[in-house]
C-alpha cells in the first residue's frame, strides 16, 4: 500500500479560487477588501514571507498595503502603525509579520490589534472565541490543515485525531479547530510520555513539532491521514533541503494519505490568509458567507 498524496498546493489554489470570487462579489457591492502587512527591521525570511503574501494579495484581487518600520522603531511607533489602520474603515485585515525584534513586546503588539481585522486570529479575543467553538477568525495554518483534512476525509466526527506540538499559533489553534469538529483530541508535547504509542493510535496525526523527521513508521497507525506541519531546513549530501517532521518515505507506505513537505500544508496558510481577509471585510459590512469557511 502507498499513501494517496495530498496536494497542498493544488487545494490552495482552490481556496484562492474560491477567494477571488468572493473578492469579485464584495467589489460588485463597493467594497474593495484590503489588507495591510506590518514588517518591523530586516529579518530576510520575514522579508520573503511579506512578499509572498502581497504578491498573493494582488492575484486574488485584494489591496495590499506595506508598513514597513526599522528594527529601532519602538513599540509605540508600532503602536501609532497599528492604530491608524485599527481606524482606516478602508482596511479590512491587519496583519504584523513575526518574529518582531526582541525588544518590542510581541503580545502587546498583538492586543492593539483590532480583533475584527486580526486575520492571524492571534488576539485573545479570537483565540478565545476559537476555544469557545465561535465562528472568529482563525490562525491561518491550522485552517488550512482542517481544509486538507476536509478534502481527504468524508466525516471527521469521531476519529482520533493527535496533535504534536501545543503551540499557540499551530498545536493549540489546531486541537480547537478538530474538537470543533467533533474529533476526539490528544495533544503531545516536550513532556508527554509515551507519545509514539498514543500517536500510534491515531486516526488523523498532525505534526506540528520543529523536528527533522521525528515521527517515523512506528509513530504511525496503518491507515492514518497524516499532515506534516513542520518545515525544517537541513543539509544532506552536501546540500540544503526543507523536510517535515514526518519520515516521508518511511511512513508513506502505512498512512492512507500524507502531506508532502513541501507542497502540503506551506501553500495553505498564506491561501487562508486571503480567505481570512477576505471573511474579515465581509464581516465589517455585515454580509453573510456564501460558502463554508473550510
Ligand atoms: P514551536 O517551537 O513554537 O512549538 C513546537 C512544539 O513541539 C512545542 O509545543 C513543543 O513542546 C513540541 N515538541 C518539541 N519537541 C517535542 C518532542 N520531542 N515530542 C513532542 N513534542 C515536542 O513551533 P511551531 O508550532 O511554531 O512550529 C512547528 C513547526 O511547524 C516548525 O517546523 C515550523 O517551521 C512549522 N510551521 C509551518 C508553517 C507552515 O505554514 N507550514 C507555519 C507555522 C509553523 P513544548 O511546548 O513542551 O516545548
Amino acid at each position: 500500500m502507498s499513501a494517496t498524496l495530498i496536494d497542498g498546493k493544488a487545494i490552495a489554489a482552490e481556496v484562492l479560487a474560491e477567494v477571488a470570487a468572493d473578492v469579485d462579489y464584495l467589489k460588485a457591492q463597493g467594497i474593495e477588501p484590503a489588507l495591510a502587512v506590518v514588517l518591523v527591521g530586516e529579518d530576510p525570511a520575514s522579508h520573503v514571507y511579506v512578499r509572498n503574501k502581497v504578491l498573493r494579495a494582488g492575484e486574488v484581487g485584494i489591496r495590499s498595503l506595506e508598513y514597513r518600520l526599522s528594527v529601532e522603531a519602538s513599540a509605540e511607533e508600532v503602536l501609532e502603525v497599528i492604530s491608524t489602520l485599527n481606524d482606516d474603515p478602508t482596511v479590512n485585515g491587519i496583519l504584523v509579520q513575526l518574529p518582531l525584534p526582541a525588544h518590542i513586546d510581541e503580545n502587546r503588539i498583538l492586543q492593539a490589534i483590532d480583533p475584527a481585522k486580526d486575520v492571524d486570529g492571534f488576539h485573545s479575543e479570537n483565540v478565545g472565541g476559537l476555544s469557545q467553538g465561535r465562528a472568529v477568525l482563525t490562525p491561518c495554518t491550522p485552517a488550512g490543515c482542517m481544509r486538507l483534512l476536509r478534502n481527504t476525509i468524508d466525516d471527521l466526527r469521531g476519529k482520533h485525531a493527535v496533535v504534536i506540538g501545543r503551540s499557540n499559533i499551530v498545536g493549540k489553534p489546531m486541537a480547537a479547530l478538530l474538537l470543533a469538529a467533533d474529533c476526539t483530541v490528544t495533544v503531545l508535547h516536550s513532556r508527554s510520555s509515551k507519545p509514539q504509542k498514543l500517536c500510534g493510535q491515531a486516526d488523523i496525526v498532525i505534526a506540528a513539532v520543529g523536528r527533522p523527521r521525528m515521527i517515523d513508521a512506528e509513530w504511525i497507525k496503518p491507515g492514518a491521514v497524516v499532515i506534516d506541519v513542520g518545515i525544517n531546513r537541513i543539509t544532506e549530501g552536501g546540500r540544503s533541503r526543507l523536510v517535515g517532521d514526518v519520515d516521508f518515505d518511511a511512513v508513506l507506505p502505512i498512512a492512507s494519505a500524507i502531506t508532502p513537505v513541501p507542497g502540503g500544508v506551506g501553500p495553505m496558510t498564506i491561501a487562508m490568509l486571503m480567505h481570512n481577509t477576505v471573511t474579515a471585510a465581509r464581516q465589517q459590512h455585515g454580509l453573510t458567507a456564501h460558502r463554508e469557511s473550510y
